[in-house]
C-alpha cells in the first residue's frame, strides 16, 4: 500500500552533459522544458573540454554518431543522457545536423550552433524544441506528420520555427507510456 512512498520522487532519469562550455541560460531552459513537457527529471553535469575524438578536420564540425557512441559508455548517473554543445555537427550522411539520436536508446545530442535567433528568446526556443525532440526519440517515438507537433522532422529553422511547444496527443500518449516503463524500472 505504501510501496510509492519508499522510492524517490525526484531521482534523475536523463542527465544533461556539457561538452565544452555551454550557454547556461539555454541548457537551465532545456532542463525546465524536458521537466514540464515531457515530466522527465534532469541532472546537469560537466564533461569539461570539447570532443576532439570527433573532430572531422576540412568540414569544423563534429561528428555527433561518434559523440553519442562517447555518452552511451558512460555507465553511471542517468539512464539517459542529452549532451550538449555549441559547435556543429554532422553525420557520416548529412551536411548537417540540429541534433541526433538513438530511436528507443540511451544518448541524444543538440548543437546550439545553427540556432541563434535575434531575439533570444526564439533562440532559447529554438533550443528546446531540438532538445524535445530528440528525447522524444529516445523514448522511442519517430517522426510524425501533424504539422505543429515537436516530432515532426525540421530540415532548416522555417520548418522549427513553425513547430509549437507540445506534442500532438498521439505522440504525447506514446511518450507517456514510455515514461511509465522508464519510471518503473529506474525507482
Ligand atoms: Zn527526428
Ligand atoms: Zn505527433
Amino acid at each position: 500500500m505504501h510501496t510509492n512512498q519508499s522510492k524517490p520522487k525526484n531521482k534523475a532519469l536523463l542527465d544533461l552533459i556539457l561538452l565544452g562550455h555551454v550557454n547556461e541560460m539555454a541548457v537551465s531552459i532545456v532542463a525546465a522544458n524536458l521537466q514540464t513537457i515531457i515530466g522527465l527529471n534532469t541532472d546537469i553535469r560537466t564533461v569539461i573540454g570539447d570532443p576532439d575524438y570527433a573532430f572531422v578536420p576540412g568540414r569544423n564540425q563534429f561528428d555527433a554518431t561518434r559523440i553519442i557512441k562517447t555518452l552511451c559508455a558512460i555507465t553511471d548517473g542517468a539512464p539517459l543522457k542529452l549532451g550538449m554543445i555549441e559547435n556543429d555537427l554532422c553525420t557520416p550522411i548529412l551536411t548537417f545536423v540540429y541534433g541526433e539520436s538513438q530511436l528507443g536508446g540511451k544518448a541524444a545530442l543538440v548543437s546550439l550552433h545553427r540556432l541563434s535567433a535575434e531575439d533570444p528568446a526564439v533562440t532559447y526556443q529554438r533550443i528546446a524544441k531540438i532538445s524535445l525532440h530528440e528525447v522524444g526519440h529516445l523514448l522511442g517515438i519517430k517522426h510524425c506528420w501533424k504539422t505543429t507537433c515537436l516530432m515532426k522532422h525540421s530540415s532548416n529553422l522555417e520548418p522549427l520555427d513553425s513547430l509549437s511547444m507540445y506534442f500532438c496527443s498521439a505522440c504525447e500518449y506514446e511518450i507517456k507510456r514510455s515514461m511509465e516503463v522508464l519510471v518503473n524500472r529506474n525507482t
